[in-house]
């Protein structure tokens, strides 16, 4: 099954995906939907119809009760940062304001970065709750799976030692455009993850690759936290980034940037950059 949170005119609805309808359903935004009591049985049912090319993306889920993300997740990106394999995820947060919608334009307002950078991620999205779990029980708790980029302030993320200044800016993370659940995408095991800048393959890897995986992931952070349905978790970005680059490439205004994941999605988004000093 594959679901959308979309934009309406009066707010955001949801979709199902069927092969050539988005079939309308109940519920204001996906988290929403996830949060009812059997979201499986209330995303299975007729609805009005609508044409896909009509569609116009928000964020898969819009008000999650929590944004967690992983750094230094795949061994190819702590190769490329100088490390070496963790023995615990590096977790930080963002906002449900900082997400936006899959194909939207990505403004850094003025006073803003002249290091935006792009971090192509697998993120996933909590069907039920979760606490105190183990990997099994975790898996079962993810609704599906979906495609983001945990775009980066570069300069203001290195401004201290925690990241979360670099990380939240207002609608700056695209995430979407569907949310596919496990059984269409073999649980994202063994899927490959993209990222070009104006047509330039910049990252090309394999979430087989990841240290943690999503199961992981969701069990780690459930034993300090309870997780909720439509919660949203990116699991973290492969080596590539412009940052690590030699020289250093960062997003200039005007560029377009794709992240694809096989069989998930991709985002298409252009970038407006008011950057200081010019
Ligand atoms: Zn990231």
């Amino acid at each position: 099954m594959k679901l959308a949170t979309i934009r309406n005119g009066r707010g955001t609805s949801t979709v199902r995906i069927d092969r050539d309808a988005a079939i309308e359903l109940p519920f204001a935004s996906v988290d929403d939907l996830l949060r009812s009591e059997d979201w499986r049985a209330a995303a299975s049912t007729g609805g009005p119809s609508r044409a896909i090319a009509e569609l116009d993306y928000a964020p898969v889920v819009t008000r999650p009760a929590k944004v967690l993300c992983v750094g230094l997740n795949y061994r190819s990106h702590i190769t490329e940062t100088g490390g070496r394999a963790p023995d615990h995820p590096t977790l930080f947060a963002k906002f449900a304001r900082t997400l936006t919608g899959a194909y939207d334009e990505i403004v850094v307002p003025e006073a803003g970065s002249a290091r935006v950078d792009w971090e192509a991620e697998l993120a996933f999205v909590m069907g039920r709750a979760l606490r105190a779990a183990g990997p099994e029980e975790a898996a079962r708790a993810i609704a599906g799976f979906t495609v983001a980029n945990d775009v980066s302030m570069r300069d203001w993320q290195n401004r201290t030692l925690q990241w979360l200044q670099g990380k939240a800016w207002e609608s700056t993370t695209p995430v979407g455009p569907h949310l596919v659940t496990p059984e269409e995408c073999g649980a994202a095991a063994d899927l490959r993850i993209t990222c070009e800048v104006d047509g330039e393959l910049m990252q090309d890897a394999r979430t087989s690759d990841l240290v943690f995986g999503p199961a992981e992931v969701a069990g780690y952070l459930s034993t300090f936290i309870t997780l909720e349905p439509g919660d949203l978790i990116l699991t973290g970005t492969s080596g590539g980034v412009g940052a690590a680059r030699n020289p250093p490439v960062f997003i200039r205004s005007g560029q377009k940037v794709r992240t694809a994941i096989e069989g998930v999605g991709e985002l298409v988004n252009p970038f407006v950059l008011s950057q200081r000093g010019s």
